[in-house]
């Protein structure tokens, strides 16, 4: 089959790789698209350490069942399927305890850290297990589809957040998981949304989205501003989106007391931490990671259009052409947001 291969690093080749074999509990996928995460860009130049190569990246992705191994019995060939970017062990305390984002042993499709090498979707196939699928609703895209994994992240981050109906929430960094957040808010009934972001387009797209206020992180006053707008305490819930230091001081800055701030983010590993408004604020700072089966929701939200995704969407284009399109995004030329790549 054909692949985009993470040969080296900054090289990523298209070219012949020999097709994936099926164990009895897993199904041979035939992918129709697969998005280019940003955690893929920056996998890219190494210094994530977490896309060792040589490796097939890509976990945000849809396709056609080809073939079934021998012990699956739910799905048949020809059923258009997404499926979970983490593979997780069935026989696990996380998973028993209901919280397979956390499995000992999990794995990331397409991604490769010192302790395993999962191969991914940039490809013609993939072998998925059975207990990681999800049916697509007639009405969906295949792109739409490949939309879900993010769309889900943000999901996972709203549901442990505990935000209540007319929440004050703020979401900094309006990326493409920052923007998923501002839309389930309001769909799930948020009260003033506020976005923050460095970038004036991000902004305006997230006030397409539903942000009603919309703030620069290095504007004089941040958290005397927002505390005006919500009768002078502050947010509810913060999302950070950004996994920034920065950010993450401006999240702590701008919630009220006893609220909640999730970080999302994970961009930097080591950040400094304001402890003292932490503690005195009586703040609960919760991370949040992946996804806890928030994929029906979402495909349900999205089979009846209340979840619009195609305005995320840049481009649709060949896998053969990625190499171009991953150079585009790592150089951020353009100001593209979610491209998704066809075999
Ligand atoms: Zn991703």
């Amino acid at each position: 089959m054909k692949a985009l291969v993470l040969e080296e690093y900054n090289k990523l080749v298209y070219k012949d790789v020999p097709d994936p074999e099926i164990r009895t509990d897993e199904v041979l996928v035939r992918i129709k698209a697969c998005g280019i995460c940003g955690s893929d860009i920056h996998g890219l130049d190494g210094s994530t350490g977490r896309r060792r190569p040589p490796l097939i990246m890509g976990h945000e992705a849809s396709g056609i069942i080809e073939e079934t191994g021998q012990g699956v019995t739910r799905w048949k060939p020809g059923d258009r399927v997404t499926f979970d970017s983490t593979v997780y062990p069935l026989d696990d305390w996380y998973t028993r305890e209901g919280k397979y984002n956390l499995s000992d042993n999990r794995e990331v499709l397409g991604v490769s850290p010192e302790s395993y090498k999962r191969n991914g979707a940039f490809a013609e196939y993939l072998a998925i297990p059975q207990h990681i699928l999800y049916k697509i609703p007639e009405s969906v895209t295949f792109e739409q589809a490949a939309m879900v994994e993010a769309a889900a992240v943000a999901l996972h981050a709203i549901k442990i957040s505990g935000t209540r109906t007319g929440d004050i929430t703020a979401v900094t960094g309006a990326g493409m998981i920052g923007i998923f957040v501002i839309k389930l808010l309001k769909i799930s009934g948020s009260g003033k949304i506020i976005a923050i972001d460095k970038n004036p387009l991000r902004l305006s797209g997230a006030q397409k989205c539903g942000a009603e206020n919309l703030f620069d992180p290095s504007e004089l006053n941040l958290g005397e501003k927002i505390r005006s707008l919500s009768d002078n305490r502050g947010t509810d819930v913060t999302f950070e989106a950004a996994g920034m230091g920065e950010s993450v001081n401006i999240s702590v800055e701008i919630t009220r007391k006893g609220g909640t701030v999730v970080l999302i983010g994970n961009t930097s590993q080591v950040i400094e931490f304001p402890l003292q408004k932490v503690v005195t604020k009586e703040l609960k700072v919760l991370g949040s990671c992946a996804i806890r089966g928030e994929y029906d929701v979402i495909l349900k939200l999205l089979e009846n259009r209340k979840l619009i995704v195609d305005d995320q969407i840049s481009a649709v284009a060949p896998l053969s052409e990625g190499t171009l399109w991953f150079s585009k995004l790592y150089r951020k030329e353009e100001n593209l947001n979610k491209v998704i790549l066809v075999p």
